[in-house]
């Protein structure tokens, strides 16, 4: 069933565990995700990109989270607009029926260019009007993210704009945001670091600040692929040219959830793995044509990375522990608020 993503996030909350937001682009990735969800028993967040909703087309994306919800009915499914860029981005995805999307008021509307905290907490309260009022979710963000990834990014190295935690407080407070993206050094892409990361790069001292300063705010980290050696090495051992590259690892994403990170955006994984897979087949059996020879495992080894990072973020074993609140019910309490 669909939900809204503050639900899902209260009830990580509770549970003291992190929810991998997994990106979509095509139908065999949301197998993958669903697939994984069902092994591992895990409430879901499905997100879309600007980019995933030009490539895909908003209808058939969100027929496909139809099938997804209608298949796996006893999974708490959220549909996410990922860096939504202006007031119209978000606006057209919650008419759509995405349960939950995230305004980037940290940049403006091209998607590049840092923005003011004025104009952030402007756009952020727009939004948030607009879907609080269908009782769906918003996700803001308060700093600079590194990294450019389809076409969205100020790029450099993520330490050019690391959260202030007291603008970060005060954004929360002029806005009503029910989650909150920070930047501490992480980017998005492959690329991310040029070493295994340490403090200097990697500001997990920050994220525990900002926890401390608001212990009851749901952190997001996004740009928080792992980008292991193995997925790397299968993609440049069947012809491709990676250069060597350090992600965010898994236990300092598993410190960050300890200090209130409830949501982990990841998406370079699944796209290694995937990408891996195909390589592998067409470069063993060069005589096989039939997309279906290459998918099929790009999709088993996309869930089998969205299996063990459900596993490692906490949220394994969770999708049956409450029942999915109507939006409309959701849009009723904010009111009341
Ligand atoms: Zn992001």
């Amino acid at each position: 069933m669909l939900v809204a993503m503050r639900q899902l996030l209260d009830e990580a909350a509770k549970g003291g565990y992190g929810v991998g937001a997994f990106n979509v682009n095509n139908m065999e990735q949301i197998q993958a995700i669903m697939e994984a969800a069902r092994e591992t028993c895990s409430p879901v967040i499905v997100q879309a990109s600007r980019g995933a909703r030009s490539y895909a087309q908003d209808r058939y994306l969100y027929h496909l989270m139809l099938a997804a919800a209608e298949l796996y009915p006893d999974l708490p499914t959220v549909l996410h607009q990922d860096h939504g860029n202006s007031y119209e981005t978000c606006k057209s995805a919650i008419d759509m029926g995405f349960t939950s999307v995230m305004m980037d008021g940290s940049l403006m509307p091209d998607g590049k260019t840092p923005s003011t905290f004025e104009y952030n907490v402007d756009v952020t309260q727009k939004v948030v009007a607009a879907a609080h009022a269908k009782g769906v979710t918003v996700e803001g963000e308060i700093g600079v993210l590194g990294g450019i990834e389809d076409g969205h990014g100020a790029g450099g190295t993520g330490l050019e704009h690391v959260t202030d935690p007291e603008q970060a407080a005060k954004f929360v407070e002029l806005t009503g945001v029910d989650a909150l993206a920070i930047a501490i050094g992480t980017s998005h892409g492959a690329y991310k670091f040029s070493h295994k990361p340490d403090g200097a790069v990697l500001k997990m001292d920050r994220l525990i600040e900002i926890h401390n300063r608001l212990p009851k705010v749901h952190l997001v980290m996004h740009g928080s692929s792992s980008v292991p050696k193995e997925l790397q090495d299968i993609i440049n051992q069947y012809g491709g040219k990676l250069r060597p590259t350090w992600g965010v690892p898994v236990e300092e994403i598993q410190l960050g959830i300890r200090n209130g990170v409830r949501k982990v955006n990841v998406d370079t994984d699944n796209r290694l793995a995937m990408t891996g897979a195909i390589r592998k087949v067409l470069f063993e059996t060069p005589e096989k044509f039939d997309p279906r020879d290459y998918l099929k495992p790009a999709r088993e080894a996309m869930k089998q990375v969205v299996a063990q990072r459900m596993t490692q973020f906490g949220q394994a074993g969770h999708a049956a522990d409450y029942q999915p609140i109507p939006l409309a019910v959701v849009a009723a309490r904010y009111a009341a608020q």
